[in-house]
């Protein structure tokens, strides 16, 4: 696999190095997709959050803090630990 490129709008590489920072995953979209990558949670595939982020977005200021936004909103791995708890 290659290396990705980059994401050419500032305020939107900004929130997902954000996300990064916070253990969120990177996937790529496909080549001849709109779609640059999509984000993951630390919680992973099976119930995270999940973000598209498209390469050329409309909005790319509203993009970055719609980002933002979820990756603070995730409660996923406090949710996971809870219902470990609760198993033991
Ligand atoms: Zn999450």
């Amino acid at each position: 696999m290659g290396k990705r490129k980059a994401h050419s709008k500032k305020e939107v590489k900004k929130a997902i190095r954000y996300a990064i920072d916070r253990g969120w995953l990177v996937k790529g979209g496909g080549s001849h997709s709109h779609v640059w990558g999509v984000l993951y949670c630390p919680a992973g595939d099976r119930e995270g959050c999940k973000i598209s982020v498209y390469g050329t977005p409309v909005n790319p200021k509203g993009t970055a803090e719609r980002i933002i936004e979820y990756v603070d909103a995730c409660n996923c791995l406090e949710r996971q630990e809870r219902e470990r708890d609760e198993q033991v």
